[in-house]
């Protein structure tokens, strides 16, 4: 995307690698487990662009950036599959998460003359995957937000609304009906509490809801309770563990800390309701917030509790690892506009900088465009043009001959989260910083 090349991006779909990990028998599947790529010694592109030095690149404008997204477009729109035996995996790596994005690019101004035909692609898209889930004998699936159903019904909500549809209270209704499935304090064996699957996933689902329809989505009583269960249940799990801190919470057993199934993006979410908890609950949320600011190894987190971290390996993801812990400071520093969370953020970003260029595709859950939006978020904290650069920068890489030779294929190029469709959101979202976030994971409401 510099003044030279505005091409399509890069296909990824030429080498094999082991993105997708196994399915989980007998609970919902585990994204993004630690172990699936220890194994890596590099996992990032050396970054050799010079740092900001008081100028924002030219040739990023909507004139240049517009036709590349809507080449990308294209390419995801042959690509998803629009069978409903092919709709697993959600807004994850589903095609529900195509037609976010689709949504999402149709909300902007500079792609109007697109609009319609996105957002009636996007209904037809989400309807086949509605009717995928409705059929889904799981109920916990049902509940699931990046994984399963209560996503789906959100988004689906979403486009019906643009579309100017009454019937989008259908599956908000449908949504709205998924809280009595997920209240009971262990309603999922796996975990009951992270983002995917579990409690937090649906309290994010509600947040987005509520922030793009402007409408109470469920009752203070219903919020309230799915907040006191993802509080009791992480003082029981802390206290049975034995832990040294308030609240703790684990996934398939494993005691993740960053975004994709950690305590980072419960505390986060807590936060996100922080009116609806007692002083009491207050002060938990807040304590374990400084506990996990304080697990900090240079500018980053370990995966695990209690990890420690390689230099030469780190994990520097959305999924885990700084850029995705980084929204939980950015939702403490907004609350409570204390310097040391901005300063967290700040250096989360510092060291995306170093090594965000990942070589695990162009998506948002640990690929580049994942790592860009860590910028985009400091640039809504700070006002810094240092930070829309950076993600300029990141946003040029995307294009580049380096990134297409170097870079791991990924098994469903389309997806939202490791594939093209999170990709074209932040290149979107780089066209309008002051409203950028990160895909329906926002701290700024
Ligand atoms: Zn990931």
């Amino acid at each position: 995307m510099s003044n030279q090349s505005v091409a399509p991006l890069p296909s990824l779909a030429t080498l094999s690698i082991e993105l997708r990990p196994a399915l989980s028998s007998g609970g919902p599947r585990r994204f993004c487990s630690v172990s699936a790529s220890v194994m890596e010694n590099t996992r990032c592109f050396a970054n050799r662009f010079s740092d900001y030095k008081g100028a924002l690149l030219p040739g990023q404008g909507g004139e240049a950036a517009v036709p590349a997204v809507v080449a990308t477009v294209d390419k995801i729109l042959k690509k998803v599959p629009t069978d409903i035996s092919d709709c697993d995996g959600g807004l994850y790596d589903g095609p529900a998460g195509v037609a976010y994005m689709l949504y999402h690019v149709s909300e902007c101004p500079l792609f109007s003359e697109h609009r319609e035909v996105y957002l009636k692609t996007a209904k037809q898209i989400i309807d086949v995957s509605v009717r995928y889930v409705d059929a889904e004998p799981d109920k916990n699936m049902r509940a699931a937000f990046l994984l399963g159903g209560a996503g789906i019904y959100a988004v689906a909500a979403l486009i019906y609304k643009s579309l100017g549809l009454a019937d989008f209270v259908k599956p908000l209704t449908k949504f709205r009906n998924l809280w009595e499935v997920c209240a009971p304090i262990n309603f999922l064996e796996c975990g009951s509490d992270e983002l995917f699957v579990g409690r937090a996933g649906y309290l994010c689902a509600a947040l987005v809801l509520k922030q793009k329809l402007g409408i109470e989505i469920l009752s203070k009583d219903q919020i309230k309770s799915i907040c006191q269960a993802i509080i009791e249940s992480g003082k029981q799990y802390a206290r049975r563990k034995r832990k040294p801190f308030p609240l703790m919470y684990s996934y398939y057993g494993t005691e993740y800390l960053g975004a994709a199934h950690g305590l980072s993006s419960v505390l986060q979410m807590l936060l996100s309701y922080q009116d609806m908890l007692s002083g009491a609950e207050k002060d938990l949320v807040w304590q374990s917030v400084d506990f996990l600011m304080n697990q900090e190894q240079n500018c980053n987190w370990p995966a695990e509790l209690g990890a420690i971290i390689e230099r030469e390996n780190e994990l520097v993801h959305w999924c885990h690892g700084a850029p995705g812990v980084a929204y939980l400071f950015a939702k403490a520093y907004l609350i409570n506009k204390k310097p040391q969370y901005l300063d967290t953020c700040i250096r989360s970003g510092e060291l995306v900088w170093q090594k965000g260029l990942l070589k695990k595709g162009p998506g948002i859950c640990h690929g580049v465009a994942g790592s860009a939006y860590v910028f985009l978020l400091l640039y809504r904290l700070t006002g810094n043009s240092k930070y829309i650069y950076r993600a300029q920068r990141f946003a040029e890489f995307l294009f580049t001959e380096e990134f297409k030779a170097g870079s791991h294929s990924v098994t469903s190029v389309y997806s939202l989260f490791e594939g093209l469709s999170g990709t074209v959101c932040f290149l979107v979202d780089l066209l309008q910083p002051d409203q950028s976030e990160f895909p329906l994971f926002s701290v700024f409401v």
